[in-house]
């Protein structure tokens, strides 16, 4: 059979920011796929690149004063730690900026156009008279149309939810300028997805089992009835507006001086430019490889980029009369420790750089990832327990741990060589050999948490039968050399074949393992083979740390610059640039520098509410406690201990209202569960300002309101 050729890519990530433990996640989803398929025989190409235009690179570019091209390159120069740390190899790394994309993204509109399929329209758009340009969405701010919050986006509002139009805002101003916009028409291209072409090959190319049963299922829902940006619903496809207008990082659209390509247009386009340049570096020739039949294409992304693959990008290749993707394959969020969605904005809980800066083992990671990872479009959650259990106790108490209880006898005892396992180990290797197709089955389908379940039982017999042979007593004994050493093989052949099953997963440990074994690299070809007796061992070497609880602790420490963002050396070096005699201005306001930004976003996660504090009293052994019964209008009360018995007696408080946080984890502590927090303030520099002061609000409020 001829070895299956496959062409697969990730997500393209913003050249915005570096990545986040959300990209990880997908790259090594991907990566343990592809690396399965090379142990299969099947030649892979498996190529990434940066997404580098539109608006926001454009503007994030020029307030760091540097050019578009510069401030994506200076992005593209920080991924290699985060690829290579993690073992995610890619063939090839490119950028939507490159000449080959522009050339690409020129001829699939090219081909779009003689296919009938784009149209112009004069729409009517804000645009910022001062920055002279037209405004995306994100960047016109103003009053929401339904609940008056001020300073919304242009699509939709983050205090009600709403939905609308940018031309729908009371008082909008730009985000970029504070100017008032104007509307202004413009000509836009148009790519006619509601074409009966279209609507057609898409309703068949999305149904037809190519697509996990959940996406299509959702996909399905499209071509009955849409969503319009001002909330009103129509029937069918609508047509994709694919041009913005200039100024814009991007490419020119052919004949259309002054009008650029919208990102999402040339940014899938990005994996057949790394696909182009990677098959030149090599000088082998892309139209060849593309126009090979027999050739797989599959793209790995994220939940929130559905639309654009299984509508968008499948539609530009069919009508430009290329190959459509075999299969794309949709995975959902990673969260941390139940928390934030790791969204593309909000990348912070789990850095992956830090990860590796504390001496954390990539493969510890590729290890819980792929253990949770099953290959539906499903989230899952980074729970530091769960992980620290998970690779202690399996990967290494019940895995890795197989080689040094039978290595060390076979190296001392019979020079390394293999014997011949004995009747019970031959029977659980003959187990163990055949489950290499249901596990190979399940790495196909991308069930790694199945592939790694199933290798996890096999472990357990594995064990099972040290803990009945026990070879370290066997050691002991006069005259059972034989059944030590057939023992020991027999834990040797097992432990081969388990590390053949996780080596997709585990990369580096399978490469440190064949050479212990002297061993050529595993393929899944090789399970029903055995290592065979008078096979030489080398000397075993330890192979795996265990996770220290104070690695993951300091994982998820919060840094020293967000916790107590003082900036003392900042403010030195600018204070003689400030002015000398000015000392008390580089004094920070309250004795601490304002903390670093958040957006509006994360402000509303925090419920503040008004509080009546029905009772208070000192806590016994506590000098710092009083505890509050508070009453925020839920029909029940709540107990919150406060450190503010240094400046108040209870029963000055009784009676007061004041402010909480209401949706605060509940907290135990040793006098009880608290079960919020109240707001006081006080100086950076408590020694030298002391006093704490518990917020009060104007009359009128009443417990229950939020602070907003
Ligand atoms: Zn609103």
């Amino acid at each position: 059979m001829p070895a299956r050729k496959i062409f697969v890519t990730t997500a393209l990530p913003y050249a915005n920011g570096n990545f986040h433990i959300g990209h990880i996640m997908e790259y090594i989803q991907a990566d343990i796929w592809v690396r399965f398929q090379r142990m299969q025989g099947a030649e892979v190409n498996f190529v990434g690149a940066d997404d580098t235009h539109g608006a926001p690179i454009m503007i994030a570019a020029e307030k760091a004063g540097k050019t578009p091209q510069q401030f994506v390159a200076d992005i593209a120069a920080g991924r290699k730690p985060y690829l290579e740390g993690f073992h995610i190899r890619f063939d090839n790394w490119h950028s939507t900026d490159a000449p080959e994309n522009h050339a690409l993204a020129r001829q699939i509109y090219r081909d779009l156009q003689a296919a009938g399929l784009i149209e112009t329209r004069t729409i009517e758009q804000f645009f910022d008279p001062e920055k002279n340009m037209f405004l995306p969405d994100r960047f016109i701010k103003g009053e929401c149309p339904r609940c008056h919050a001020r300073d919304q986006y242009g699509d939709n509002c983050e205090n009600c939810g709403a939905v609308y139009a940018p031309t729908d805002l009371i008082e909008p101003y730009s985000a970029l300028s504070g100017a008032k916009p104007v509307l202004k028409s413009s000509d836009h291209f148009f790519f006619q997805l509601s074409d009966p072409r279209c609507v057609a090959f898409l309703q068949e190319w999305t149904q037809d089992g190519r697509l996990q049963p959940e996406v299509a299922n959702k996909v399905k829902e499209w071509f009955s009835v849409r969503t319009n940006p001002d909330g009103s619903t129509s029937e069918g496809l609508g047509d994709w507006d694919i041009s913005r207008d200039a100024p814009y990082f991007g490419i020119e659209i052919p004949d259309a001086p002054g009008k650029y390509f919208y990102v999402w247009l040339d940014a899938p386009v990005g994996y057949l430019a790394s696909l182009k340049n990677l098959l030149e570096k090599r000088g082998q020739s892309y139209d060849d490889y593309v126009a090979d039949p027999q050739l797989e294409q599959y793209h790995f992304i994220g939940k929130d980029i559905v639309t654009f693959h299984t509508l968008f990008w499948p539609a530009m290749l069919k009508f430009s009369g290329r190959k459509t993707p075999d299969a794309v394959f949709v995975h959902g969020f990673l969260t941390v420790n139940n928390g934030e969605k790791m969204s593309k904005s909000r990348g912070t809980g789990l850095d992956p750089l830090k990860y590796l800066g504390l001496g954390m083992n990539a493969e510890w990671l590729r290890y819980y990832l792929a253990a949770k990872l099953n290959g539906r479009n499903e989230d899952i959650d980074f729970n530091a327990e769960d992980f620290m259990a998970r690779v202690n106790s399996d990967l290494i108490g019940k895995f890795v741990n197989i080689a040094s209880r039978a290595a060390g006898f076979l190296t001392k005892r019979f020079g390394g060589r293999l014997g011949t396992p004995d009747a019970d180990g031959a029977a659980l290797l003959e187990a163990l050999r055949a489950q290499a197709g249901a596990i190979a089955e399940a790495y196909e389908r991308r069930d790694t948490a199945r592939a790694v379940r199933e290798t996890m039982l096999l472990a357990d017999r594995v064990n099972g039968y040290v803990d009945a042979r026990k070879p370290w007593e066997l050691a002991k004994q006069e005259g059972q050399e034989a059944a030590l050493q057939a023992a020991c093989t027999t834990c040797i052949e097992a432990f081969r074949l388990l590390t053949l099953y996780l080596k997709p997963v585990l990369p580096a440990l399978a490469s440190q393992v064949e050479a212990f074994l002297n061993v050529q690299p595993l393929t899944f070809a090789d399970a029903p083979a055995l290592l065979g007796e008078g096979h030489a061992i080398g000397a075993y070497q330890h192979l795996m740390q265990r996770v220290d609880i104070k690695q993951l602790e300091a994982l998820f420490e919060v840094p020293a610059a967000a916790a107590a963002p003082a900036a003392p050396a900042v403010n030195a070096a600018a204070a003689p640039a400030a002015g000398a005699g000015a000392g008390a201005a580089t004094e920070p306001p309250g004795g601490e520098d304002i903390a670093p930004t958040i957006t509006i976003d994360d402000f509303a996660k925090i419920d503040l509410r008004i509080a009546l504090i029905v009772n208070c009293e000192p806590v016994e052994g506590s000098t710092k406690l009083l505890r509050l019964t508070l009453d925020v209008g839920e029909g029940r009360h709540r107990n919150v201990f406060s450190g503010i018995a240094s400046a108040y007696r209870p029963e000055e408080l009784v009676g007061k209202l004041t402010v909480m946080v209401a949706n605060l984890a509940p907290r135990k502590m040793k006098f009880g569960v608290s079960e919020g927090m109240v707001l006081a303030a006080s100086h950076g520099n408590e020694k030298a300002h002391p006093g704490i002061h518990v917020l009060n609000p104007w009359p009128g409020a009443t417990p229950g309101m939020r602070v907003r």
